[in-house]
């Protein structure tokens, strides 16, 4: 039932004031609320009301306890841990909030080194460097790592920050047809012959760019094939584990692990803390040479300051209790339950005759609603017996490609789960989103 989307730049072509401006205003029924609470399981949302002006204001005292279907926070990391709470507590204590200066002038501290290491370590490369953001991470290292005269061959569906880093390093872009290995080599082709040796070329360096996990489809990357195309037209890869590190693999070690792809053969790792980890910040794992290169070269490294200790720390506790260096096994059950509960989920909404997409283990599992304009009743309803969802479109998506962007999380109780599925079973039917009737056993 998975439908393959595809180059959504086309169909957003000047569409955006006349079909879409009043759609998002109406659009922010659930998570345009503030949020009283950790994006976890359960949320408190805070309740929105108009004044006499018609102006929008919030009554912090009225709270709506809603589960929560929306956020990346995969491994419940982003609630209290009672391994990662109390060391964070203890670094805030030590440090401060912020180091008040960059890397290079005295933002460095023991905890930024540390978990420099670990994060090398935990995916498999020999070094890593670290950034406050990881839309920063890629919008600021892709311009550091090629410029004029190289060529970044990029997938249709990347990341904003990624297609922002691309278009600023003033690289050569191409795009290949959403996770299409035999497109991607289709354009390789037209720029240089197959076995072309690097330096009889025209272009300095080419660097292909896909995502582990991609965030509005939920799929998987072809990586195996892609490294293939890679290795046979010497290009460099460049991957962007962002919603796949720590939330897949039997390890946590992301699309590497699933797919039996060697870390080594990826040239550019690049990840997120926001997600599996509960915290903030980015980085880049690469050989020592790379990491080193960054280190003298990139600007975001060199001028902006460097992130936030208890950040950091949460990161390297939350990475332990995933390598069971916590001295217990919850990292290997967190592991456990987002797969069962992603695979339970998934099943579950396409027997209720959703149109999913998405691979199987992926915790992120868009449901079609098509017509933008079924937005506001889906969550305005969902939102109505307490469950809170993202919904997606425009420009994020293509105008008549909406969704319902649901993400699961280890931290999610069967009863949660089945709570959830009820009410998107009935708000579905109301909607009118069900596109696969589902026929009864006897008919
Ligand atoms: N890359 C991808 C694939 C993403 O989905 C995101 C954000 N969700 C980012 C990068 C940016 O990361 P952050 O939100 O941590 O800044």
């Amino acid at each position: 039932k998975s439908k393959k989307v595809q180059g959504y730049a086309p169909i957003c072509l000047g569409l955006e004031d006349f079909y879409t401006r009043r759609l998002f205003l109406r659009a922010q029924d659930c998570f345009g609320r503030p949020i009283a609470s950790a994006p976890d399981a359960w949320i408190d949302v805070v309740e929105r009301y108009s004044n006499d002006n018609n102006k929008t204001l919030h009554r912090t005292s009225n709270i709506t306890k809603c589960l929560n279907l929306g956020s990346y926070n995969y491994l419940g990391f982003a609630a209290a841990d009672e391994y990662c709470t109390p060391r964070v507590i203890e670094s805030l204590k030590q440090y401060s909030p912020g180091t008040c200066s960059v890397r290079v002038d005295g933002g460095t501290t023991k905890l930024h080194t540390e978990l420099e290491e670990l994060a090398a370590r935990f995916v498999g490369k020999p070094a890593a460097i670290l950034f406050g953001m990881g839309y920063v991470t890629n919008s600021a290292i892709i311009p550091a790592l090629i410029a004029k005269g190289g060529l970044i061959i990029s997938d249709s569906l990347n990341h904003n920050s990624i297609v922002n880093g691309a278009r600023g390093s003033g690289a050569t872009v191409r795009v290949f047809q959403h996770n299409t290995p035999s497109h991607l080599e289709e354009v390789l082709r037209e720029q240089i012959a197959e076995g072309q040796p690097r330096t009889h070329r025209p272009w300095k360096k080419i660097i292909v760019i896909v995502e582990g996990i991609y965030s509005m489809e939920g799929e998987l990357c072809k990586l195996p094939e892609i490294i293939a195309v890679c290795k046979k037209y010497k290009a460099y890869t460049y991957l962007d584990e962002a919603h796949s590190i720590g939330a897949i693999g039997k390890t946590g070690r992301g699309v590497c692990e699933l797919l039996g792809v060697d870390p080594a053969d990826v040239d550019i790792m690049m990840g997120t803390f926001t997600k599996s980890f509960g915290s903030c910040g980015g980085y880049i794992a690469a050989s020592k040479e790379i990491i080193q290169y960054l280190k003298h070269t990139c600007p975001a490294h060199l001028y902006g300051t460097s992130m936030s200790p208890p950040a950091v720390q949460q990161v390297i506790s939350a990475i332990k209790v995933i390598l069971g260096e916590d001295g217990s096994n919850r990292g290997a059950q967190k592991l456990a339950q987002i797969r069962d509960n992603s695979n339970f989920f998934r099943a579950e909404l396409h027997k209720m005759g959703f149109e999913v997409l998405g691979d199987e283990d992926s915790p992120v599992m868009p449901i079609m609603l098509y017509n933008p304009a079924k937005i506001p009743a889906f969550s305005r309803e969902c939102l109505k017996q307490n469950v809170a969802v993202v919904t997606v479109a425009f420009p994020a998506t293509p105008l008549l490609l909406a969704r319902a962007r649901i993400c699961i999380s280890a931290s999610h109780s069967r009863e949660d789960l089945m709570r959830g599925l009820e009410v998107l079973s009935k708000v579905g039917d109301l909607v009118g989103i069900k596109y696969f009737p589902v026929e009864s056993e006897n008919s």
